[in-house]
């Protein structure tokens, strides 16, 4: 694998070797002392044009676990800063021998010309509303340990409902490539306002009404109302927001057995997720934080790891 910018990218077989390897890696977060040889010698740039926390700190983490030197670099505190191109920028990193770049940016599309501009590997960690294929990745290796727990496998068949503001969020776009490579059946839920234009291309169910859908998924998978994408308004007020759109304790009770709930984080509390649902047992919103580091070690040892020479030897 020379980048990943998409889940696009993936296949079947790829993802799941990527889950495996996460699986490995998993086991060495219980550890008291998480240090792996694997990525000695490399390094790791985290460039960061947009604000986060969780996704930085485990592409950090997961560096450093396998012996990485990772660096963050953001726009602010850098060149950038002074007017340079992230593109100067990128050449002048990449010529100091960097091995791999972790980029998030609020342009979608950025990343992967990023990608054509240097010699060292590139993760896609976000690209303004475009994809953010690190999150599928770890959203399915969460899912996938739940159903191993509750003793069913495979994804065929399994209904993934996504919730909330489709029109902002990269997480849907990387989580609908992902799962109809893995066979699960996606089922797309939003206002009207909030559904990205050609979503009706996207080969999902498509509906506004929650409730019609709510007791036949095995997941549901909220996300954010991202309002510093928003100018003006999408809906009349958060309170009518979340009587309609909201994992709201009444709506937690109709959920069927064994059915799990996702988020990305950040959370807005109250609006589009209750607390009831956000911390009930059936939650993994904390597996996914967990399953972030894990699934982002077995991604940089997937590009890094054993014959790089499709990558940035020189
Ligand atoms: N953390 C996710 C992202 O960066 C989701 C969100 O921000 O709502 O896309």
């Amino acid at each position: 694998m020379r980048h990943l910018l998409s889940a696009a990218d993936l296949t079947g077989e790829q993802i799941g070797s990527i889950l495996n390897t996460a699986e490995e890696m998993h086991q060495l977060q219980g550890r008291a002392i998480k240090k792996l040889p694997t990525l000695r010698g490399r390094t790791v740039v985290n460039m960061f044009f947009e604000d986060s926390t969780r996704t930085r700190t485990s592409f950090e983490m997961a560096g450093k676990w396998m012996s990485a030197d990772t660096i963050n670099v953001a726009a602010k505190g850098s060149s950038v800063s002074k007017g340079e191109s992230m593109r100067d920028t990128m050449l002048t990193l990449d010529a100091m021998g960097v091995d791999c770049f972790v980029i998030r940016h609020p342009s979608s599309g950025a990343v992967a010309q990023a990608a054509g501009w240097v010699r060292a590997h590139v993760v896609n960690a976000g690209d303004g509303t475009h994809e953010h294929p690190t999150q599928a990745l770890l959203d399915a290796f969460a899912i996938r340990r739940h159903f191993r727990q509750l003793g069913t496998e495979g994804w065929v068949g399994k209904k993934i409902a996504i919730v909330g503001d489709l029109l902002h969020s990269r997480v849907v776009r990387s989580n609908v490539l992902l799962q109809r490579t893995l066979g699960s059946e996606v089922i797309l839920v939003a206002p009207p306002t909030l559904l990205p234009t050609g979503v009706e291309e996207w080969g999902c169910q498509v509906t506004h009404d929650l409730d019609s859908v709510l007791a036949e998924v095995d997941v549901v998978m909220m996300l954010r109302v991202q309002r510093e994408r928003m100018q003006g308004g999408f809906f009349p007020s958060a309170r009518e927001y979340t009587e309609f759109y909201g994992l709201t304790p009444e709506r937690l009770n109709r959920l069927k057995d064994g059915a799990a709930i996702c988020h990305p984080g950040p959370m807005n509390r109250g609006l589009e997720i209750s607390s009831a649902a956000a911390d009930a047992s059936r939650s993994l919103i904390l597996d996914q934080v967990t399953a972030g580091v894990s699934v982002r070690m077995s991604v940089l040892y997937h590009l890094l790891g054993g014959d790089d020479s499709q990558g940035a030897t020189r």
